[in-house]
């Protein structure tokens, strides 16, 4: 029988019979889940085209090596 776990958490599903957010391990996370749908709703869906004006790459060349960046004297 494969555990069951909370899609959102990812954590310990109670028993079904017990549990009254079912299939998430809480109502925090069934409520939380179900936000991030209506968000996911409400919003337009809209192609990223300034990506490709970019051009291929060049994001990657400025990779985070200069993070953070500490003198201490
Ligand atoms: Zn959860």
């Amino acid at each position: 029988m494969a555990e069951l776990v909370c899609p959102y958490c990812n954590g310990a599903l109670p028993p079904r019979a017990t549990n009254t957010a079912f299939p998430f391990c809480s109502q925090r996370c069934r409520s939380i889940d179900l936000g991030a749908w209506l968000a996911e709703d409400y919003r337009v869906p809209v192609r990223e085209d300034e990506t490709e004006r970019d051009g291929p790459g060049e994001e990657q060349l400025g990779g985070p090596q200069q993070g953070g960046r500490t003198e201490v004297n």
